[in-house]
């Protein structure tokens, strides 16, 4: 199987709660390499941007605001299959429902408020990595 990125971001929560190493730590252990990272204060308009396909949910505005309330981290990770198997090291969207093991059963408070961001489609990998890193979204 060919090598594959996909994005993630350490929410503003990882930040705030001093999990930055513990996160990354976790995916190195599962085998991701970490191609790039850097952390920034999304501005509200980028913020929105990031998330535009949800812009007619209920829960849009709450989750923008949580997106801009303090610093947070995007990064690339590399891996065969990495868009899914991120998705499992990182559970489901609600922590009370993500598998025991996973980061967000294990660090996530809530459904709005729940420690990582991962890429869920290669398609979108490919978008968002751009959103963030530009030229390396490329295979
Ligand atoms: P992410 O895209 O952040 O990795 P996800 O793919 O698991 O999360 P999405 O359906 O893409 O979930 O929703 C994006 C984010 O919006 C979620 O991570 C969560 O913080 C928030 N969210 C989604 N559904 C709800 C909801 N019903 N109530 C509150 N917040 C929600
Ligand atoms: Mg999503």
């Amino acid at each position: 199987m060919a090598l594959e990125r996909t994005l993630a971001i350490l929410k503003p929560d990882c930040v705030r709660k001093q999990l930055i190493g513990e996160v990354l730590r976790r995916m190195e252990a599962a085998g991701f390499r970490i191609c790039a990272l850097h952390m920034q204060h999304l501005s509200r308009a980028r913020a929105e941007g990031f998330y535009a396909v949800h812009r007619d949910r209920p829960f849009f505005g709450s989750l923008v605001e949580f997106m801009i309330s303090g610093p947070c981290v995007p990064l690339v990770l590399e891996k065969e299959n990495a868009v899914e198997d991120f998705r499992t090291v990182i559970g489901a969207t609600d922590p009370a429902e993500a598998a025991p093991g996973t980061i967000r059963a294990a660090h996530a408070d809530n459904k709005g408020e729940n420690i990582v961001h991962g890429s869920d489609s290669p398609a979108n990998a490919r978008t968002e990595i751009a959103y963030f890193f530009g030229d390396l979204s490329a295979d």
